[in-house]
């Protein structure tokens, strides 16, 4: 039985997330498990990580043994793999307490976390109406981000202090940017992937939301170095991550770079002004300096994106085949089905549309006659970009680059129905750190007219993650963020 008393931080977080069911933050709870964690940790003696104790949250696509991990797909509802991502065993290791499996969009493809569960909702959409049934929470709800809007929400509205994301195309930074929380994609091959569900092989980067940038470190020191199972993880021995008030109190002026490439048509009045604003405001501390600057491949950037991460996802969802595991179809007539059309209606019965239209994309770009043309073709982009950032970085001196990460406010649930987008524009701002394997950090500045956070980005050079977050904090300390707090009013 679970005991009701709120003195343990997992029973708040428990209750909080109950409490706000209709946030939909959860595709599986480790509730029982979570407290008999607690309990039998209280007793043991405290090892000394700043993370234990802590409840945590992590998406459903990093595998925990014998418990369900879905990717919030009908094809893994009844998965329960046999081990333990590196990532997730090593915040075990350090003390953390996992609460639960956050929901997201289907094996992580979207930006709206709103697979085969249902959409997350946003908690700042709490802040101006209680919804009560689900026909009127569709008009009152907004999109919470994806596809790693489950962590996102839970963090912005401070129902846990950590939680774990994975961002392939912009999936941790976007909801962070939603909900009102630090969102951190380390570079490529700083954190394990082993036991992440692949999305894009070459893209995928396990990260964090927290609610200051001190947890992330944190959180990225207790899980960084080799475990011997992630062939792409860097060979460096991976040096600690300081915290403020570790690192030098040397105040070397910052370069950063506004590329203009980023100030797109789409990004909002308001949006814009908040970039501008940012930028101002650290001009007059005199400790950052501006310059504009150009990516020359930017424009091919999305179109890049679209067509390497379609055929890795053509590829490696060919493994979902309902016979190794997942789901398989009941509809089997056994006078006439071969294996191809059980293996159709299996894949029909519990693929979204979004994962069927991106299979379909991949394998389009893989066919023999188009393999030239679009996926080399984007592989010689993809180097392009990463060779203008580089150039950024070593060439021009610039330390890190600030964008916007999202174009306007949230749309509701309801209007979020209508769209059938399989890609969402909005990637545009997050994709280039993935196509060049750079660290970026969405991180919340101000609320907007309409009462949703916004955040901007900084996306800095590879493997230079310690910079990127040292000037995260000297940015974040020269204003105030009023972050959200639905958990004392329950
Ligand atoms: N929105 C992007 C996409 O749908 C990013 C996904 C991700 O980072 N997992 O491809």
């Amino acid at each position: 039985m679970l005991s009701n008393k709120t003195s343990s931080a997992v029973r708040s977080a428990i209750n909080a997330i109950q409490h706000y069911k209709v946030l939909n933050i959860l595709t599986h709870d480790c509730f029982e498990t979570a407290l008999e964690t607690e309990q039998k940790i209280s007793t043991e003696k405290k090892n000394d990580s700043p993370l234990h104790g802590r409840p945590i949250l992590i998406k459903d696509n990093f595998c925990l043994r014998d418990t369900l991990t879905t990717c919030a797909s009908k094809m893994l509802a009844n998965f329960r793999p046999p081990y333990t991502s590196t990532i997730v065993q090593r915040l075990i290791d350090h003390g953390c307490i996992i609460v639960g499996k956050t929901n997201m969009d289907e094996f992580a493809m979207g930006t709206a976390s709103w697979g085969a569960f249902g959409p997350v909702a946003n908690p700042w959409s709490l802040t101006k109406t209680m919804a009560t049934n689900e026909e009127t929470s569709k008009t009152v709800l907004h999109i919470a981000g994806g596809s790693s809007g489950g962590s996102a929400a839970a963090v912005g509205a401070n129902f846990v202090s950590i939680a774990v994301g994975s961002d392939t195309g912009g999936s941790i930074r976007n909801p962070a940017a939603r909900c009102g929380c630090y969102g951190f994609k380390p570079s490529y091959g700083l954190l394990s992937r082993h036991g992440l569900v692949t999305l894009v092989n070459s893209f995928d980067a396990p990260g964090f939301f927290a609610r200051n940038i001190d947890d992330l470190i944190y959180a990225t020191n207790a899980v960084a170095g080799s475990d011997g199972a992630d062939a792409t993880l860097s060979s460096k021995p991976f040096q600690a991550l300081k915290t403020s008030s570790e690192s030098s109190k040397e105040k070397k002026r910052i370069v950063i770079g506004l590329p203009d490439d980023y100030d797109i048509r789409a990004l909002s009045t308001e949006y814009r002004s908040c970039w501008q604003d940012l930028v101002h405001q650290l001009t007059e501390t005199g400790e950052f300096l501006f310059r504009r600057v150009q990516i020359p491949h930017k424009p091919y950037a999305n179109a890049a994106y679209t067509i390497l991460s379609s055929s890795e996802i053509a590829s490696n969802m060919a493994r979902y085949d309902g016979i190794r595991y997942g789901h398989h179809t009941k509809n089997i007539d056994e006078s006439k089905d071969t294996y191809e059309t059980i293996l159709k209606k299996t894949r029909d019965e519990s693929f979204g549309e979004r994962v069927r239209g991106r299979i379909l994309a991949g394998n389009y770009y893989l066919l023999e006659e188009n393999y030239e043309k679009y996926f080399v073709q984007s592989q010689r982009v993809r180097r392009a970009i990463a060779n203008d950032y580089r150039k950024l970085f070593e060439e021009d001196k610039i330390d890190c680059l600030l964008t916007p990460v999202v174009s306007d406010d949230p749309i509701t649930l309801a209007e979020y129905e209508q769209s059938n987008e399989i890609f969402s524009d909005n990637d545009g701002f997050t994709v280039d750190a993935n196509l060049a394997g750079l660290p970026a950090l969405s991180f919340p500045v101000r609320i907007s007219s309409k009462g949703f956070p916004i955040g901007l980005q900084i996306i800095g050079p590879f493997m230079q993650d310690q910079a990127l977050l040292s000037i995260a904090q000297r940015i974040c300390s020269t204003y105030h963020f009023p972050f959200l707090d639905l958990s004392t009013q329950v």
